[in-house]
């Protein structure tokens, strides 16, 4: 019988659990998901992992693989060797849980499950199968719900429980609440949920901002996403631009700080903010190069791209990870 590997990513604020079936080489031969109205708890997710790590065995068994590893990517803070969660925001009963070690135990693969965050199997879908194959030295930026970092060096991804908390870093000028308790922090200017939020609370105010907000929602503002708020920055809409021209700014200056410190070969633009596509890279790329050292702009700003792999990052990540188990 061939290798195969188990993969699961728990996203949503812990409420959506996709699990798959792969080849070592990444090719997903079966999915199987499981949702929740509140977040999973640690024997739920557990429970959940090892239900559908069974089903799917038993599948994998009759295409002529057997399933030999696995890997968890999850939202949360884990240990420096990512056996153990710190912490899952808006998760009951999460504080200080082995993680790693229960779900080896209970999966009973012979090569054992790894866990690490959603981020990190980003990052490491990218440098396997996306935007950063090739490079020795990248940074991947989690655009999405919050602002959230992952670090690779030398052929690795870099571990710390508080490793890449980006969206923290205090904006000049901002003053809205952040989730974890302070104010002004990027991830309320420069988050995909940030922008949609204030983007839907400014309207009132904007007669024509709402009609064309409508227009291309089909009459459901609440449904608005980022690439649609970035075309109607691109179209001339002056509270688009406005919004989307401050998270850029931030953005950038961070971006910038980053290169300069780490001198990283890519720094890869993903989650959902990163859908809004080539055009709003470039507009990234150009807010750096007009703030690099002249000599450098353009070979910094080159260093930007979007994320290859999309929303399927974390899953290839998790992929990559299972089958690197040893
Ligand atoms: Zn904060």
């Amino acid at each position: 019988m061939a290798d195969a590997v188990f993969a699961a990513v728990v996203t949503n604020r812990a409420t959506h659990l996709e699990a798959v079936l792969a080849t070592p080489e990444g090719a997903i031969r079966q999915r199987r998901s499981a949702t929740t109205r509140v977040p999973f708890t640690p024997d739920e997710v557990l429970g959940q992992v090892v239900r559908l790590a069974q089903e799917l065995q038993a599948i994998s068994v009759s295409e002529g693989l057997i399933i030999t590893g696995g890997a968890l990517a999850l939202e949360a803070t884990l240990t420096a060797d990512q056996g153990t969660v710190l912490a899952l925001p808006g998760g009951a009963g999460w504080g200080t849980v082995p993680l790693r070690a229960r779900l080896t135990m209970a999966s009973g693969f012979r090569r054992g499950m790894a866990v690490t965050t959603v981020t990190n199997a980003a990052l490491l879908g990218e440098m396997t199968l996306g935007a950063g194959i090739g490079a020795t030295s990248a940074v991947f930026l989690d655009l999405s719900r919050s602002v959230s970092a992952a670090f690779w060096w030398e052929g690795q991804v870099l571990h710390r429980p508080h490793l890449g908390a980006l969206g923290h870093i205090p904006v000049v000028g901002a003053t809205d609440r952040c989730a974890c308790g302070g104010r002004g922090h990027l991830e309320t200017v420069a988050s995909a949920q940030a922008l949609v939020r204030r983007m839907i609370g400014l309207l009132v105010e904007a007669p024509a901002t709402e009609s064309a907000v409508m227009r291309l929602t089909g009459g459901r503002a609440e449904s608005l996403t980022t690439p649609q708020i970035w075309q109607l920055a691109c179209e001339g809409d002056a509270i688009a631009a406005e919004l989307m021209a401050e998270a850029d700014a931030a953005l950038a200056s961070v971006i910038l700080t980053l290169l300069l410190a780490l001198d990283a070969e890519r720094v890869i633009l993903g989650g959902t903010l990163a859908h809004n596509g080539p055009t709003w890279r470039d507009a990234l790329a150009a807010l750096v190069r007009q703030n690099a050292p002249p000599a450098r702009a353009d070979d910094l700003a080159a260093r930007l791209v979007l994320s290859a792999l999309g929303s399927s990052a974390p899953m290839q990540g998790a992929i990559a990870l299972a089958t690197g188990l040893s």
